[in-house]
């Protein structure tokens, strides 16, 4: 077997920081460490914080007095925020700073009293965060078959703004569609898929056709990772989201010459490197390390109070 280890996977700079982040507070709290929601959507990632104590919250009741809580990678709603305000607790931002930036978009726009169309997974925490900035100005599509049913008038203000983590070929295809339906709808250049999402999309469709097989690290709750492996499946080879190496199946590879193998956003390098040495063990796999884009993206880590 031949392994071609896709790059870019794994880590982005949002992920990077949050886990940053994260480590700093439950090294150095005394306080017990809150997260609201998963910190970054990854099973091994969250095991170990809650190993080291920090306890994952879905509501701000379960927030003990005097803790610190910490807002994860994907954003909160303003009236988390507000609400955390009005309970003196100490709050740590992990909110990806891209992810911000569409928050701030939002804002703006609304401000301005456009109708805000936002591409997104329904329930997916980000996409939560996101709603709740304007509720009465953003119409939710979840994908292009909501469109059709959409009618806005030649004279209204209008914007589209995406989840970061989107398909890049599907959003591109619906917005080609939307934009002749809607000629005066504006997407800006920061209120989308992110630098991450994209590189790792584009490795996957470049080597996808030197492949039999794909494997893509991640879990299942990651949308980023998911996407991969749609992709990979695009281009007609089998390909399988495993969480770790425990999840991969020989008999999905027998036969496979080439492997691809990519990882989500959210994947820890040390668990891709896991798999790699399943397939090592177990295929007699050589590895080939493919760079399609290199990247030096990093976000400053910042404690201020929120
Ligand atoms: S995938 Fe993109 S938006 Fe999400 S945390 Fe990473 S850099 Fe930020």
């Amino acid at each position: 077997m031949h392994l071609l280890l896709a790059q870019p996977r794994g880590f982005c700079a949002g992920v990077r920081r949050a886990v940053e982040m994260l480590t700093s507070v439950t090294e150095k709290s005394a306080a017990p460490v809150c997260v609201y929601h998963e910190i970054v959507h990854n099973t091994y990632v969250v095991a170990g914080f809650r190993n080291r104590g920090v306890r994952f919250v879905e509501t701000l009741e379960e927030v003990p007095e005097g803790a610190v809580l910490v807002f994860s990678a994907h954003g909160v709603s303003p009236a988390l925020r507000d609400a955390a305000r009005q309970r003196n607790l100490t709050v740590i931002d992990a909110t990806c700073p891209l992810v911000e930036q569409v928050h701030q978009k939002v804002r703006q726009f609304a401000s301005r009293e456009y109708r805000i169309l936002y591409i997104g997974h329904p329930g997916h925490d980000e996409v939560t965060g996101i709603l709740a900035e304007a509720p009465d100005q953003i119409t939710l599509l979840a994908d292009v078959r909501e469109m059709e049913s959409l009618e806005i008038p030649a004279a209204a203000k209008a914007v589209c703004l995406m989840q970061t983590t989107l398909s890049a070929d599907e959003t591109r295809e619906m917005l080609r569609k939307w934009q002749i339906r809607f000629p005066q709808m504006e997407i800006p250049e920061s209120g989308g898929i992110c630098y991450a999402t994209q590189n790792r999309q584009n490795a996957v469709r470049q080597l996808a056709g030197e492949a039999d097989a794909a494997l893509i690290v991640g879990s299942a709750n990651s949308s980023n990772s998911r996407r991969l492996c749609e992709l990979a499946s695009a281009a007609d080879i089998p390909a399988y989201l495993i969480d770790g190496p425990q999840e991969i199946r020989p008999a999905w590879l027998d036969g496979s010459e080439t492997v691809l193998m990519s990882a989500g956003a959210s994947v820890p390098e040390n668990i891709v490197q896991e798999c790699v040495h399943f397939l090592r063990n177990r295929f007699a796999a050589t590895v080939e390390e493919r760079v399609i884009h290199t990247e030096n993206i990093s976000f400053p880590v910042r404690f201020g109070s929120v």
